[in-house]
């Protein structure tokens, strides 16, 4: 009998964990409330970034979370009234931030996770025939000032250290990749082996075609609660009640409403962020997702127009949208090229993030055949595929492609 799992979560995450296992001969059910893809995998900036292994440390919290407290910045808006929801991860951020070793080993963690990160998704795009929506042109930094440039030296240092292959680019040489934008930048950095999506839903959509294509099922229900048996799990539904012999959990930043009632209390935050979509009237475009580093906003080319990204909003997953950070945005990100007008709704997501910026993936420390994939933060997009790999070969007793250590389900607990 083949075995059977359950995926929880028809988020990037999600959809790459079950594709990998019934790549793996397992009978696989992947269940989301929503359409696939819907939830934090619809909005983001689509980045499958080789530069992406910082962790928010110390020197970000000094130069822009307590400095967001007195003063909403466009990177970080920071809603004290919620400080309960994200007081533990912000306790244990601050722990995990006394040592230059902890920031040290999450950038090396991952780096092993991005070493891989764009092999992957390649494999499984080209098999789910969607290779049409990556596009390849690295990832273009901007610093509006020579000094911000100066202050990106401990980075590239990092960027050496790792191999991570990058160019310094001169305004000339900005214009010539991105004839777009305005003339007002000093540098660039364009961080190579990069790449984005063009629309990370429909990406998402693909996979789960390419996990029907693989005997895999896909259902739409709500799930309210996740019973474990001695050798099996019941699946509560608003819907109906299922059974499965194995499950993983990757409901990213609703993770958390099923984990407490089985006696996990991770200190997980939802850093939120916003997205518009913009026509440029005279037809402008990008070549690649661009990044203003003083101005703390992201513009990917997508599918449906330059889609504009807001930085980090702390607050509670349910708190109501507030427009102001994305206003903010919007008015930088107007100097840097001619947006034009926004078409469509503006979007809100949460990054679901753990406080040493590291996803879970792993098995869950008290309960045998449930297995975790969560809390990717800032970087679930691009380490979706790889996430998907290492969780499947250690579900399939297989040596996992590089050390778990640092993604242990158990660190926190
Ligand atoms: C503004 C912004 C920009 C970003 N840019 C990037 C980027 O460029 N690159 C990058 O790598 N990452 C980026 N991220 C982060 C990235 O989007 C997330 O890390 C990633 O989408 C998390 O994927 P996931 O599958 O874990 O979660 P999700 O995509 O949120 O999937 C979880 C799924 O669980 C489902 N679910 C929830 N509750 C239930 C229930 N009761 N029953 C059934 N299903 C349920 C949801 O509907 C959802 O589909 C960005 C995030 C934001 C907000």
């Amino acid at each position: 009998m083949l075995n059977n799992i359950t995926v929880l979560g028809a988020g990037m995450v999600g959809t790459c964990c079950a594709i990998q296992l019934a790549e793996r001969g397992y009978k696989v059910t992947l269940i989301d409330k929503r359409r696939p893809g819907h939830g934090t995998s619809y909005g983001n900036a689509g980045l499958i970034n080789r530069g992406s292994v910082f962790p928010l440390g110390m020197n970000e919290l000094v130069h822009h979370l307590f400095p967001a407290i007195l003063k909403q910045t466009p990177h970080v808006h920071v809603h004290l009234r919620y400080l309960p929801a994200y007081w533990r991860w912000l306790v244990t951020l601050i722990k995990n931030n006394r040592t230059r070793s902890a920031y040290h080993n999450t950038v090396i963690s991952l780096d092993a996770l991005f070493q891989h990160a764009l092999d992957e998704h390649k494999r499984l795009l080209l098999k789910a025939n969607a290779l049409d929506m990556l596009l390849e042109g690295g990832w273009l930094k901007l610093y509006q000032h020579e000094d911000a440039f100066q202050d990106s030296h401990r980075e590239r240092t990092f960027y050496d250290q790792l191999a991570i292959a990058y160019d310094i680019l001169s305004p000339s040489q900005i214009s010539e990749l991105e004839p777009a934008i305005f003339p007002r930048y000093a540098k660039g950095i364009l961080i190579k082996e990069t790449a984005s999506l063009s629309d990370p839903c429909a990406v998402v959509n693909r996979y789960v075609d390419l996990l029907l294509s693989l005997g895999g099922k896909y259902l739409q229900r709500d799930v309210k609660r996740l019973i474990p048996h001695c050798q099996t799990y019941t699946v509560e539904t608003t819907q109906e009640t299922l059974e499965a012999n194995e499950i993983i959990l990757a409901m990213g930043p609703w993770s958390d409403n099923l984990l407490h009632s089985l006696g996990y209390h991770y200190p997980m935050a939802w850093e939120r962020g916003y997205h518009q979509h913009y026509q440029p009237e005279d037809g402008s475009r990008l070549n690649r997702p661009i990044y203003d580093v003083e101005g703390g906003f992201v513009i990917a080319p997508m599918l449906q127009g330059l889609r504009l990204t807001t930085g980090i909003e702390l607050t509670h997953r349910d708190a109501p949208a507030s427009p102001r950070q994305l206003k903010q945005a919007a008015l930088a990100a107007q100097s840097c090229l001619p947006l034009g007008h926004p078409t469509g709704d503006a979007w809100l997501g949460s990054r679901p993030s753990m406080p040493d910026s590291l996803p879970v993936i792993g098995a869950a420390p008290k309960h045998p055949g449930l297995w975790f994939a969560f809390g990717h933060g800032h970087v679930g997009v691009g380490t979706a595929a790889i996430t998907g790999r290492l969780l499947a070969e250690q579900i399939c007793n297989e040596k996992p492609l590089i050390d778990m250590t640092p993604f242990s389900p158990s660190r926190f607990l």
